[in-house]
């Protein structure tokens, strides 16, 4: 099997394993016990976290472990809502992952007003369009890093400092973005940041929202006081130690992998455009993450690809994957204001740490041969 999925996760470690395995085996005490065993626990998510903060470069303080990246968007958004003494106004995008868009559903639900901001035929926010939009009442702001289905990246270091001027709360989802660009501590400024241990060589399961001391959020989780009263339920100690090793390869392997997948990538779309006649890349022409790719042939439909390239061996999804199973087309291409036909004929590549370029020239070979056989020309060479 060669594995094209990493957006939708991405295979662990080794060493990850290896870091976890000791915690799995037991004993493993519960974090908050006194006695020896709890200690241990405790020290290896201590350790975690100050993985997780290195990453990012920030202080180990700031880090709250969640139960994943969706939980991290709810805190983020809830919690902030839930600071808001009355009605107010909050701002996203039409392409955000549905773990943002239906949290800010239920701030509508509460009351508060909700802009969603357009993008443009490629997928990318203008900063312009959102200092348009923030109103004397705007509490929060939250645009993801890199879109989950086209690898579009946002200007988050020109919205971030709109929002820090004018008082405005940021929030970013970087869950697709940290494993996949040169981190930029200096740039990614934002109040609450959210991450994925699964989306970067960790456990699935695991997450963290990276956040401000001084911001007194509410919880969404109650009853025991862990994670400085902002996630309460004894903590995934094992998953936690996992996502820690997987930061702490991340820090040390991410200029390599980058630069690897960067290659990887430009071979990938170059061979599939000199092969496939009519096939679009979409957001071909905006900054994309290296190792996305979201492709539509008109006229073929995105579930068969999937299901014929499962069948010799290939995983990849259509769309994207959390929404794929409910028959609907993708939110993000609709946002871009691509045709109905051309959309549901999308599927996503996406490469990852381990992709070798023997596994593409048998993916584009396979992927080339498949589509002339359903469009019903001949087999290509
Ligand atoms: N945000 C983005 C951009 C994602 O791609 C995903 C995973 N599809 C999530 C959030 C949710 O992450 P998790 O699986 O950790 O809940």
């Amino acid at each position: 099997m060669i594995y094209l999925d990493h957006n939708a996760t991405t295979p662990m470690h080794p060493e990850v394993l290896t870091a976890m395995l000791p915690y799995m085996r037991g004993p493993c005490g519960n974090p908050a016990s006194v006695h020896h065993a709890g200690r241990a626990a405790r020290q290896g998510m201590d350790q975690a976290r100050r993985q997780v903060a290195s990453l990012i470069g920030v202080h180990d303080s700031l880090v709250c472990f969640t139960s994943g990246a969706t939980e991290a968007n709810n805190l983020a958004i809830l919690g902030v809502g839930g600071m808001q003494k009355q009605p107010g106004h909050a701002i996203t995008s039409r392409t955000e992952h549905p773990s943002v868009l239906e949290a800010f559903g239920v701030l509508q639900q509460q009351g508060h007003r909700v802009t969603y901001l357009d993008c443009d035929s490629e997928g990318r926010i203008a900063p312009e369009s959102l200092q348009s939009h923030v109103t004397p009442d705007t509490f929060l702001v939250s645009i993801m890093h890199a879109n989950n289905e086209t690898g579009v990246i946002q200007p988050i270091a020109a919205l971030a400092d709109m929002c820090r001027k004018q008082g405005v709360l940021f929030h970013t989802d970087v869950v697709q973005s940290i494993a996949r660009l040169p981190w930029d501590k200096e740039a990614m400024a934002a109040d609450l940041i959210t991450l994925s241990s699964h989306k970067l060589g960790g456990p699935m399961g695991v997450g963290a929202l990276i956040m401000d001391r001084t911001l007194a959020l509410t919880p969404m989780i109650v009853g025991g006081g862990q994670e400085r009263g902002r996630r309460a339920g004894t903590p995934n100690v094992a998953g936690i130690v996992g996502f820690g090793a997987a930061a702490d390869w991340l820090n040390k392997h991410r200029q390599d992998t980058v630069t690897s997948m960067t290659r990887l990538h430009a071979f990938l779309e170059t061979s599939l455009t000199e092969k496939i006649p009519g096939l679009v890349i979409f957001s071909h022409h905006a900054p994309r993450i290296a190792n996305t790719t979201l492709l539509g042939i008109d006229g073929l439909h995105g579930e068969t690809l999937v299901m014929n390239l499962d069948l010799v061996g290939f995983s990849v999804s259509s769309g994207s994957a959390c929404a794929s199973g409910k028959g609907e087309g993708s939110h993000v291409l609709a946002a871009m204001g691509v045709p109905q036909s051309l959309a549901l004929s999308a599927i996503r590549i996406s490469i990852g740490w381990n992709t070798q370029v023997q596994q593409l020239e048998r993916f584009i070979h396979q992927f080339a041969q498949i589509v002339a056989r359903l469009q019903g020309g001949a087999t290509v060479r």
